[in-house]
């Protein structure tokens, strides 16, 4: 079969006229724009509210509305959308026009208030996990202020939360307000101990997005890639990755102009992603943002997730976000670099330049480290799907273990608080004490070069890097989690301290003494050690860490008590989200093991087997035609080997299915969603992987002119 790639010229891309500074945010209502369409008392009432997290009154909402709608007619924008985060994954949006009835038979752009705060999306569709019975199919949209509002094509989206009749969130970004209302209330308390100024503690988060991209054409004769984001089938390429050549190599010119125009369409809506670069496999790349507020920084991954989608189409590629598009070479995540900041300018996790600001910085430290050792199944749970499966655990991926890097210098700090006496941590309290080592921290720690790549959760010098997420995921899954935990943490330690206070001890050596318990107590997590070897494996589960791999059962972390008391504690998660969103979690992972089951049952019966076949007949027909000619004892030899193997392989690809069907079948009549993704994860997942060894087999026995889907050596290497 000829496949023909795209036409491979690089598609121009023009270079606008219009500098960086002049184009950030030109689709964005962002303050200035505000401060421009609304009149000067809306503008401060509004942000006001936005700054006290106060909501809007229905006057307020309605003048706003009226600035918003100007603005973005001015910009061609004939619908507006309430624009939310399903549990589904990606975005949701339904567009509406601005147009109203005029009562005089015509119509009138309007767009008033209340469309804006609040929708009632017939939302029966998107999952709940039986919160919302199919009948009462009511779900509100409601206005986040704390994100602007931004003009994709001709629509304006409005970020909103999305919640059902009753008050349970459907989606991520109301838990995770909610979570990073917490982490600002502990945090601020504890940070009050240092700075009594503070008022508020932000959470930042700065991801890096990993993608590849193939040619569109390929792509589009690859039902497994167009259906399921992967490849369900493929012999790896006699060259991919083991040179090393792709990493920080030369970009192609043609997805230098793609990424070119995807950096412009990011910054006119307020996207500020600054690095892009090859990944270790062929045809990866990455590219990430400056840093934002933690709610600011997913929408925008979000929003990037989608615009990438689109502008790829314009250059002839397509964008696989999957974790494992291709066995064999790197998989794709998306880091989280994520810290806590004062609103007086102290970042939390930065060491200082005098005794208490590195108290400060221990302090916050370990208050993390505390919250991941008790919270390490939950966040595994955060960032596991059966798409992220395929990744964590696999050769180069952050093993199904999370543990803490925090480096040499940080280590021997910790180690040294641990080691110190009641006597020495008295002294410690006063200024002398700090010579034990404290007071070196900013100079040691400028270097940190000795970063531990395979680590699921590592410090890096001024921040954590949770690195287990992956590429498709919502940011939101892991942000919640983790901040949530490091609330419960903070307010815990607070408690403790503020008893050892009012027992009158002094606060320096209270916040010493609990520091250091909270380092005796969370010492298992701290592994900086190769989270890839099999002696971690032992040693993990020697030190109670979570090791469960399958992914229904990681989900059950979300129901444990520990998590329940967290996330009710720190009024997160309700019991009843939490059961409601593991029925989605659950139906969502037995969903995409059964379309990837169904395809490859497709593709085998219908595109390989047959093809198979007919070169198996040609074979056979030139043995017989080898031997009438007398020819057969020599020539014959190696078409009767390949005709013997070819059967074996469709035998066993033709069984393989059957069995296949079989399992899913079973697992469709197991009541309960638990029970049914356990189903296909321990009995539908290994069928998968045997058929697809022996179709990568037939791969290298069929010749290539009959082989129905492109190669992997055809869809990785770009030209
Ligand atoms: P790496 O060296 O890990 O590949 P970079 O140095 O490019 O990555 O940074 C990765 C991301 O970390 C960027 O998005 C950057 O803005 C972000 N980052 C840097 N400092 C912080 C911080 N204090 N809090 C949160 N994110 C941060
Ligand atoms: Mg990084």
């Amino acid at each position: 079969m000829v496949r023909e790639a795209s036409d491979r010229k690089a598609v121009p891309v023009e270079v606008p006229a219009e500098s960086p500074e002049k184009l950030f945010g030109e689709l964005v209502f962002n303050r200035a724009r505000m401060f421009e369409y609304l009149p000067k008392g809306v503008y401060d009432e509004l942000v006001g509210a936005m700054e006290n997290k106060r909501p809007i009154s229905r006057r307020l909402a309605d003048a706003v509305a009226d600035g918003m709608r100007r603005w973005a007619t001015e910009h061609g924008v004939t619908h507006y959308t309430h624009w939310f985060h399903p549990l589904t994954g990606g975005t949701a949006e339904k567009h509406d026009s601005f147009i109203e009835h005029d009562g005089k038979g015509g119509v009138i752009e309007e767009f008033s208030g209340k469309l804006l705060v609040q929708q009632e999306p017939d939302a029966s569709s998107f999952p709940n996990g039986g919160i919302r019975n199919t009948f009462e199919a009511r779900g509100y949209s409601a206005w986040d202020i704390s994100s602007p509002a931004f003009i994709l094509g001709h629509t304006l989206c409005i970020p909103t939360i999305f919640i059902s009749y009753t008050g349970e969130s459907l989606d991520y970004k109301t838990p995770l307000l909610r979570a990073l209302n917490a982490v600002d209330k502990a945090a601020t308390g504890v940070a009050r101990y240092f700075d009594p100024e503070v008022r508020h503690v932000r959470s930042y988060l700065g991801w890096e997005q990993e993608y590849f991209l193939v040619d569109e054409s390929l792509f589009s004769a690859r039902p497994d890639l167009a259906m399921t984001g992967r490849t369900l089938m493929g012999h790896e390429s006699p060259k991919n990755q083991q040179l090393e050549d792709h990493y920080f190599g030369a970009i192609p010119s043609r997805v230098e102009a793609f990424m070119l125009d995807l950096e412009i369409e990011c910054h006119r809506l307020g996207i500020p992603v600054k690095t892009r670069h090859n990944e270790v496999a062929p045809n990866q790349f990455e590219c990430a943002p400056i840093f934002e507020e933690t709610n600011l920084a997913n929408d925008h991954n979000l929003l990037l997730m989608s615009v990438m989608t689109e502008v790829a189409r314009r250059h002839n590629f397509t964008v696989l976000l999957h974790e494992k598009p291709f066995a064999g070479v790197n998989g794709s995540g998306k880091h989280n670099n994520w810290s806590l900041g004062t609103d007086r300018g102290t970042m939390l996790f930065s060491p200082g330049r005098t005794g208490d600001d590195n108290l400060q910085f221990v302090t916050f430290v370990v208050n993390v480290m505390a919250a991941v050792h008790r919270h390490n199944a939950l966040l595994k749970a955060s960032i596991m799907s059966a798409t992220n499966a395929h990744r964590l655990g696999a050769n180069e991926a952050p093993p199904a273990i999370i543990s803490i890097f925090t480096g040499k210098q940080l280590a021997e700090v910790l180690d040294v608080l641990e080691k110190s006496s009641d006597a020495d941590l008295g002294s410690l309290a006063g200024k002398a004490g700090y010579s034990l080592g404290l007071s070196q921290i900013p100079e040691l720690m400028l270097d940190n070069t000795d970063r531990n790549r395979t680590s699921p959760f590592a410090f890096t010098g001024n921040r954590f890097e949770f690195r287990a997420v992956g590429s498709s995921a919502n940011c939101a899954a892991a942000m919640i989690v983790l901040n949530a935990a490091v609330a419960e943490a903070l307010e815990e330690f607070k408690e403790k301290v503020d008893g050892r206070v009012d027992g009158g001890m002094p606060l320096r050596e209270a916040i010493l003494n609990e520091v250091r318990a909270l380092i005796v107590r969370s010492k298992a997590i701290h592994f900086d050690g190769n989270g890839y070897s099999d002696e971690w494996k032992a040693e993990a589960a020697r030190r109670g860490l979570d090791c469960e791999t399958s992914v229904p059962l990681i989900f059950d972390a979300y129901l444990a008590p520990a998590s329940v008391a967290m996330f009710e504690r720190t009024r997160v998660l309700s019991g009843v989200e939490l059961v409601a969103r593991n029925e989605v979690k659950w139906e969502m992972y037995t969903k995409k093991v059964q379309i990837e089951a169904r395809v490859l049952g497709d593709l085998a019966l219908n595109h390989i087997v047959p093809v198979a076949t007919r070169y198996q007949s040609l074979l056979l027909d030139n043995i017989l035609k080898l031997r009438a000619a007398g020819l057969a004892e020599v020539t014959a030899e190696g078409n009767v080997e390949a005709v013997e193997k070819i059967s074996r392989h469709i035998a066993a690809i033709t069984a393989g299915v059957r069995s296949m069907v079989d399992a899913r079948k079973a697992a469709n009549a197991i009541a309960g969603e638990r029970l049914k993704a356990v189903a296909y994860h321990d009995n539908v997942v290994p069928l998968m992987e045997n058929i697809r060894y022996h179709i990568d087999k037939l791969e290298l026995l069929v010749d290539n002119e009959l082989w129905p889907l492109p190669k992997y050596r055809e869809l990785l290497f770009i030209r």
